[in-house]
């Protein structure tokens, strides 16, 4: 991880929300965020570290109330780290460059990946092109 800063310094430039979910693994309430339903042309990048993420043309209607991906804009962006959390088997998804929590992934998207990179608004910025 490259951009590796204290909980305190990361306290400082994240809101609550971003924190909790980031850094505590939180999980906003389905169809609560800014950009599960958002539409446009751009790049998602991580609220964390700025680090492009996803590309709109990824971005689909998953149903779930969360942003919803079939793919990353490019290899080693995210991480996935394996989750038992709650009693679930889950796949978790963590920024490759700062460690912030994403959300999870799961095998029942759209092709051509069949994968569902379902994330949190909180852990996203959306810049339009
Ligand atoms: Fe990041």
């Amino acid at each position: 991880m490259s951009d590796e800063k204290t909980e305190a310094e990361w306290r400082e430039i994240l809101t609550p929300e971003q924190y909790a979910i980031l850094r505590e693994k939180g999980t906003e309430r389905a169809f609560t965020g800014a950009l599960w339903d958002h539409k446009g042309k751009g790049t998602y990048s991580c609220a964390g570290c700025g680090t492009e993420l996803f590309d709109s043309d990824t971005k689909y209607d998953s149903g779930s109330g969360w942003p919803s991906f079939w793919a990353p804009v490019a290899d080693g962006r995210i991480e996935l780290v394996d989750d038992s959390s709650f009693g679930m088997r889950r796949i978790e998804a963590v920024c490759a460059n700062c460690g912030g929590h994403l959300g999870h992934v799961f095998p029942d998207g759209p092709q051509p990946t069949g994968e569902r990179y379902c994330i949190n608004s909180a852990s996203l910025k959306f810049e339009e092109r």
